[in-house]
């Protein structure tokens, strides 16, 4: 064979006998012949590594490649608003710095309107306050010469349904805690959201003004739910503010923009336009008013957009004091007439060249969300399938019951289920006293996760809205039912044989806290990899001292999954922080020992 035969191939980390046989233009059974003259016997819905498919990939004449892994979108795409996607697709060069979008999220009475209300009137540029008319549903204030952008989102019922969307739409969530109140079961909720979104947090302890405020223990439970002040080695900024008192908000205002510094919050303003829609109405002299934020592009008056299953030319446009405008860049909140109908707050808006052009893609969106309802949203039924086909590593849960001596035992065995195999990571999202309600069902719609209840209930709007949405709830009455499910779920890919394979070794070059009791360690790999979900040996002396699990992985302030040969990298582990320097990291899997 001669090199110009040789094609070139791109092969995932895992990949089903089948699926490798598709890739390659081979049959199954060739492929399952190649793996067994090479030692290693496979069936068709069995995955191998990409050391044992590059065999076989070069031995039917491919030179095998291994599909590089963007780092944070790696694990699952589909959770990056499609804005993000334009935006990062666009050239590098294009790209401006532009307004970071705020969102504020917290438990309710904990002063989201106040704090909104209070920002706005004491950033608007003198005299001007008079002049803002209309709430729009969206606001930008000027800080020092900087602008930020804040969805100002109604306290209205309608809008609670956006909120897990609404967290996407943003660049930083505010999570407003009232300092006399503490950490609530919506603020958990706020911050499992924005976590889910990979939004980042500034949180605004409110109310500091009343003499019961006890922000030290507002701190404490902050920390219990990953929320750890800077002050105490932790990375999430607190900023203790007053409402009413209009007290602490530029500090508020500076913490949002050294975030938004960090974040590198960028858009190209000539590139394609893209935005979300905020909110809409139909207006009894005007027709459809929409709010529109847009994140990329620039758009004026007179083009076609299409919002959602609405379309039409924009026939004026305004900013959100009510002033008419020409065009606009990107964050900024606008308001548009011309649609021909209400598009739903959390709908994508793009511009078009012709009516014509927009009804095409119109069609195509209904039918798309048609097939997505059914097929996309993960159960347990399909995970299997899913794990096989390399669509996911992770199974999500949120976990509902009826006492906490029952949500215990619960948790405790789906965690045992995790540590005893080390394909999956299970990740519990939200776990609960109670029945199972709306914002459960939005949560697991808004991180492809499955509500599981014990002993609960699901009332009917969350019924609803799961059915709507395709989120899987399961309810059990008995414990091991519940287990064995998920046990059952993930089986097939498990036997009952496992082997243990070193995937790489790194040094300890230094050790730093990362808050008060857990020590990371930077590290350099050595060789091979580390990889988020395997496991550590700590070998000091070339004695194994620790034996464990990775608690994060690091590249500079990014997770990762796995970091290579001659890169630097932060590891902690879950139950290890005696770091030393000098220390050799091992880093191997668990896999099935092939029979
Ligand atoms: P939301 O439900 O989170 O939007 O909360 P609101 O903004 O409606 O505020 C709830 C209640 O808390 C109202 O009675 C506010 O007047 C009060 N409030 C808000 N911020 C502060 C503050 O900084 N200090 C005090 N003392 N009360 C506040």
């Amino acid at each position: 064979m001669s090199d110009n035969d040789i094609k070139k191939i791109i092969l995932p980390y895992s990949i089903s006998v089948r699926k490798l046989a598709d890739e390659l233009d081979a049959s199954p059974i060739e492929v399952i012949k190649v793996l067994m003259a090479n030692g290693v016997m496979a069936s068709i819905n069995q995955s191998v590594d990409f050391d044992t498919a590059a065999v076989v990939a070069s031995e039917l004449g491919f030179e095998p490649e291994l599909e590089k892994i963007e780092e944070e979108t790696a694990e699952d795409k589909s959770e990056v608003p499609l804005w993000r996607r334009v935006i990062e697709d666009e050239d590098e060069e294009d790209l401006e710095p532009r307004p970071p979008v705020v969102t504020m999220l917290g438990h309710v009475d904990h002063g989201k309107t106040s704090l909104l209300d209070a920002i706005r009137h004491s950033n608007v540029a003198g005299g001007e306050e008079g002049g803002i008319t209309q709430h729009i549903g969206a606001y930008q204030i000027d800080h020092n010469g900087r602008k930020i952008t804040f969805l100002d989102t109604p306290g209205h019922a309608a809008f609670t349904s956006m909120r897990a969307r609404g967290a996407q739409g943003a660049d930083i969530v505010i999570l407003v805690v009232a300092a006399d109140d503490g950490v609530m079961p919506q603020t958990r909720e706020a911050a499992n959201h924005a976590k889910a979104a990979r939004v980042p947090i500034v949180v605004a302890m409110n109310k500091m003004d009343l003499s019961s405020a006890n922000p030290d223990l507002v701190k404490r439970q902050l920390s219990e739910i990953d929320l750890v002040p800077d002050e105490w080695d932790g990375d999430t900024m607190i900023v203790p503010v007053s409402a009413t008192k209009m007290q602490g908000l530029d500090d508020l205002m500076e913490a949002i923009l050294l975030v938004a510094d960090n974040k590198e919050i960028k858009a190209n303003p000539k590139g394609e336009v893209m935005g979300t829609v905020v909110e809409a109405e139909l207006d009894r002299f005007r027709g459809v008013m929409a709010t529109l934020l847009l994140q990329n592009g620039t758009i004026g008056v007179g083009d076609t957009i299409i919002a959602g299953k609405a379309h039409g030319r924009i026939k004026a446009m305004f900013d959100y004091r009510g002033n008419r405008i020409e065009t606009a860049g990107p964050s900024t909140p606008i308001a548009v007439m011309g649609l021909n109908d209400v598009p739903r707050a959390g709908d994508l808006f793009r511009c078009i060249e012709s009516e014509k052009e927009a009804r095409a893609f119109v069609d195509e969106l209904e039918n798309e969300e048609k097939s997505k309802t059914v097929f996309q949203r993960v159960s347990l039924e399909d995970l299997f399938e899913r794990l096989q086909a390399g669509e996911t590593q992770e199974l999500r849960l949120i976990v509902k019951a009826d006492v906490q001596g029952s949500l215990e035992p619960i948790v405790n065995s789906i965690k045992e289920i995790e540590e005893k195999q080390s394909e999956v990571s299970i990740e519990i999202l939200h776990q609960e006293t109670g029945n199972i309600t709306e914002s459960d069902v939005m949560l697991a719609a808004a991180s492809n996760a499955i509500v599981i209840g014990f002993a609960v209930e699901a009332d009917n709007p969350a019924l609803r809205l799961a059915e709507k949405e395709g989120v899987s709830i399961r309810l059990y009455t008995i414990i091991y039912r519940l287990i064995e499910d998920i046990e059952k779920a993930l089986k097939g890919m498990l036997e009952p044989e496992f082997v243990e394979r070193t995937v790489g070794q790194a040094k300890v070059l230094a050790t730093f806290k990362v808050s008060k009791f857990k020590v990371a360690a930077g590290c350099r790999v050595l060789d091979g990899e580390i990889r988020r979900n395997g496991k550590i040996r700590v070998l000091r002396n070339s004695k194994v001292i620790f034996d464990g699990e990775i608690g994060s992985l690091k590249r500079g302030k990014d997770d990762v999954r796995e970091v290579r040969e001659g890169f630097e990298c932060g590891v902690a582990l879950k139950q290890f922080h005696e770091f030393e320097e000098g220390d050799l990291l091992e880093c191997y899997v668990v896999e099935e020992k092939p029979i």
